[in-house]
């Protein structure tokens, strides 16, 4: 570790993105389906039928499936079935074979398939057929019964299908031929389940440049708040990655500037000294990775690093115009000496090469040149609250903080993966790192890999990736200096 002056060390390693939950639970991508042979005029009455019938899961609308399907646009296996059944138009031994017919999908929330052949029966082809000339008088007035038993049966079939929409159109034309007719809609596509792979790929190569500097820098935020005794050893930066991607001069002090280019805030945790905490360390110190909440001896989640560095350029973001020296009452924690730091750090680099011609001193009476007083835009520049920005973490931050990095619109997190944390709420699955060093003991609770970043459910989705350190290759749960060590805490 450096002095202030110093330069901050990179950390060694690379980034990887993080998969999503449906890209790592493949298992909840199919699900099973039934399949009706109705008569083809009965298609819009059974269509009403089933939706008033039986409630639909608005989370699956499934508008990637066709609904009803024509014998010649079945998948394989469903028309050799009908073929042994004797059911197919085609077929000799079909009595109904000049009846026309159609496949209508039953998907799920499924059925119960006895209350769903009584609904039916009255369309499948077998069934008595109304008059062609007074359809609905006629139906009511027939005495005829619907078929029942095994000439019901062979109009009701089973198949598989994919819950998701296909990723590409070749996917859908595979799914069509084995599965069910499967619709491919380009725009629709991926979005839900994963960032398109031309965006995660430039964001990821846009990061990978100088993640390692930034991660560094949140371990030494992480160190100031352990040593300052003000929380646990977890730290973050935010960056804007527009300024972080531009490039300067070769004088020291340019490439120090260029180094802390785009370094919008940074936060340590403060859970220790948070407003109304009386004895905060009288518990918490002696025992770092002690399990429990005690609400006495620490703050909440707004004392967490994520809350905290999200609430400063809100701060910032309304006081937008008055001089930096009157907002340091706003925060409370009181913020650390590198937090003052990087917040009301002059962004020089900010946003055109000319202003490098300005004073190195900026002075304190020009409070409207927000770019000298502070490095967050002000809100008449346009965005969200963090719109574009990115945020880089010691630590895989806990559910409360997961969904305030997608509430302030982050573009990208990226955490260490030692920082994982069986109370984080980014990962969508375990490393053989994470296994080994959380070997799963009794009365310890698994991680649930809630994936939060990227979830259908929710209005904004990040992109998110994990810092891989070298030493990990070799197992080794080497943390940071000052880092807190994984446990069961929160992030
Ligand atoms: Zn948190």
């Amino acid at each position: 570790m450096t002095d202030d002056a110093g330069r901050i060390p990179r950390l060694k390693g690379h980034i990887v993105p993080v998969r999503t939950v449906q890209e790592t639970n493949p298992e909840i991508e199919f699900a099973d389906a039934y399949v009706v042979q109705i008569r083809q005029k009965c298609a819009a009455k059974v269509s009403k039928l089933i939706d008033s019938t039986y409630p639909k899961d608005p989370n699956r609308p499934f508008t990637h499936l066709r609904r009803f399907v024509k014998e010649v646009f079945l998948p394989e296996h469903l028309k050799i079935e009908i073929n042994q059944r004797g059911t197919s138009s085609g077929s000799n031994d079909n009595e109904n074979a000049e009846v026309p017919t159609i496949f209508a999908l039953i998907q799920p929330p499924l059925p119960e398939i006895s209350h769903l052949k009584a609904l039916l029966a009255p369309f499948v082809p077998s069934s008595p057929q109304p008059s062609p000339l007074s359809a609905t008088e006629t139906e009511k007035e027939t005495s005829a019964e619907p078929p029942s038993g095994q000439s019901l049966d062979k109009f009701f079939l089973t198949t598989t299908i994919p819950i998701y929409p296909p990723l590409s159109a070749a996917q859908a034309d595979h799914w069509s031929k084995t599965l069910w007719p499967t619709g491919y809609n380009a725009a629709f596509a991926r979005a839900t389940i994963a960032p398109p792979p031309p965006l995660l790929s430039a964001t990821e190569t846009n990061i990978a440049v100088k993640a390692a500097e930034f991660l560094g820098l949140a371990c030494r935020v992480a160190r100031e708040a352990k040593v300052l005794k003000r929380g646990r050893g977890v730290g973050v930066v935010v960056v804007d990655p527009a300024i972080a991607s531009l490039s300067h001069g070769s004088s020291a002090e340019q490439q120090q500037e260029e180094e802390e280019g785009g370094i919008v805030a940074v936060a340590g945790d403060a859970r220790f000294c948070a407003p109304g905490i009386e004895n905060p360390m009288e518990d918490n110190s002696s025992s770092s990775s002690s399990t429990g909440y005690n609400p006495n001896c620490e703050g909440g989640p707004e004392c967490h690093a994520v809350m905290r560095v999200v609430e400063m350029i809100a701060i910032q973001r309304r006081n937008e115009g008055t001089p930096a020296s009157e907002h340091g009452n706003l925060h409370n924690p009181a913020l650390s000496p590198l937090e003052s730091r990087y917040l009301y750090h002059p962004a020089s680099t900010s946003s055109s090469s000319t202003e490098q011609q300005q004073p190195s001193s900026s002075s304190p009476s020009e409070p409207t040149d927000l770019t000298t007083t502070t490095r967050i835009l002000p809100r008449s520049a346009g965005g969200y609250l963090c719109t574009d920005l990115d945020i880089y973490m010691t630590h895989e931050p806990c559910l409360s903080c997961s969904m305030g990095i997608l509430l302030s619109r982050f573009r990208a997190v990226t955490f260490l993966r030692r920082g994982r944390l069986v109370t984080g709420g980014l990962a969508s699955e375990p490393t053989s790192i994470a296994t080994k060093a959380h070997q799963p003991t009794a009365g310890t609770r698994d991680n649930n890999y809630y994936g939060l970043f990227w979830r259908k459910e929710l209005n904004w989705r990040a992109m998110c990736f994990e810092f891989v350190q070298d030493e990990d290759k070799e197992g080794e749960m080497h943390v940071e200096e000052g880092c807190e060590e994984p446990g069961e805490y929160h992030a």
